[in-house]
């Protein structure tokens, strides 16, 4: 099947009870065994629930793994992945991720023995100059949160293969439509589904999609022992939004195309940032790795941040992204703020970094919401 036909049907058929075209929402804690010792398929539902494995399985086959799981949240399913490792262990991380993933790493998983280096992704040889005896995984973002950096899976899943570390992805930015780590040698994907697979700004959920039988044990044993999981009512949420992914998708990147080059030609702004323009560092990494370059937009304003923000109407001032309805963000006061200023400054997230998270409104109404603020 073609990638639309599984966003439409992967994981789903019709309940063989009533008919019903959608998957029911199997809201129950809990469900009757058939005799002693013998439960059905599923019998309790932080364990496994009919609804939640059907997104899981859509999942799965989206991003080419061979299981999917998932998750309360983004970070519940980033928390959950990093209980595979142990005190002791150290962790190479990109330096430019979501604020809360870096939290986590630095200020949580730290108590626990954890150790991380952050790094610019880039350099193979600094990578490999990086790993010590107690190096057990890779951890990239891309394009990442909220400088859209590209980092080459390529060589990451060949440099973690050489030196026997584990590879995880967090694909949120682009979805499976645009990017399939797995297919680069990734061993595991994870997501915030809140942000394009579910698309509609209305649930908070994770995923983590898995590559051997082993890493599907592994997260499945963690999810269930943590008690992490999606409930029922998100999962069918999820469910009906990856239905659209694709159209989305491609109506999201057509728009963030138009408005990067309007940002870009408009002489109150600095930088811009956006993979799918050749001044930008990961252009021809994204161009070679990615079907398409996503719906996420930064860049650096030269004037006042509030009085910009103040000016807008359709962009709405909030955290988040991939939702149907525009956002605006500033980063080192908002998603990035659980950073520390200094660490913020050494990635390149200045104080005037603007991100944009373009929706699905005509285009025209949103260049003009833009141009409104920056004149
Ligand atoms: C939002 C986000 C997360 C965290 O997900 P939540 O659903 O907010 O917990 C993790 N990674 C990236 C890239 C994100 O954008």
């Amino acid at each position: 099947m073609k990638f639309s036909t599984k966003s439409v049907h992967a994981g789903r058929k019709p309940d063989p009870t009533t008919g019903a075209v959608t998957t029911p929402i199997y809201q129950t804690s809990t469900f009757v065994f058939d005799d002693y010792n013998q439960p059905k398929e599923h019998d309790y539902s932080r364990t496994s629930n009919p609804t939640r494995s059907a997104l899981e399985d859509a999942l799965a086959a989206l991003e080419g793994g061979n299981a999917g799981f998932t998750f309360s949240s983004g970070m519940s399913a980033i928390s959950t992945t990093l209980h595979l490792l142990k005190s002791g262990d150290h962790v190479i991380a990109s330096d430019d991720i979501y604020g809360g993933t870096y939290r986590l790493f630095d200020e949580i998983m730290s108590k626990f023995g954890i150790e991380t280096t952050f790094m610019k992704l880039n350099d193979e040889e600094a990578i490999i100059d990086a790993i010590k005896p107690n190096t057990k995984l890779i951890w990239v973002e891309t394009p990442s949160n909220p400088l859209v950096n590209i980092t080459d899976l390529e060589m990451i899943a060949k440099i973690a293969k050489e030196h026997d570390l584990l590879s995880v992805s967090d694909n949120t930015f682009a979805t499976p439509y645009f990017l399939k780590p797995i297919d680069f040698g990734i061993d595991l994907v994870v997501h915030s589904t809140t942000k394009y697979l579910n698309g509609h700004s209305d649930v908070i959920g994770g995923a983590v999609i898995t590559t051997t039988p082993q890493l599907a044990e592994d997260i499945h044993f963690l999810l269930n022992g943590l008690g992490t999981n999606a409930a029922p009512f998100d999962s069918w949420l999820v469910l009906r939004g990856i239905k659209s992914l694709p159209v989305r998708m491609k109506q999201h990147e057509k728009s963030a195309i138009a408005v990067a080059e309007f940002l870009f030609d408009h002489p109150a702004v600095d930088e811009v940032y956006f993979p799918g323009l050749e001044s930008h560092q990961g252009y021809e990494i994204a161009k070679k790795q990615m079907q398409g370059y996503g719906g996420v937009v930064s860049f650096n304003l030269k004037s006042d941040v509030k009085t910009f923000l103040n000016k807008l109407d359709l962009f709405l001032l909030a955290e988040s992204l991939g939702g149907a309805d525009s956002l605006v963000e500033h980063a080192a006061t908002m998603s990035h703020s659980s950073m520390d200023p200094e660490a913020r400054l050494k990635t390149g997230i200045t104080d005037q970094l603007i991100r944009l998270s373009i929706g699905l409104e005509d285009v025209d109404d949103l260049i003009e919401d833009l141009a409104k603020g920056l004149d």
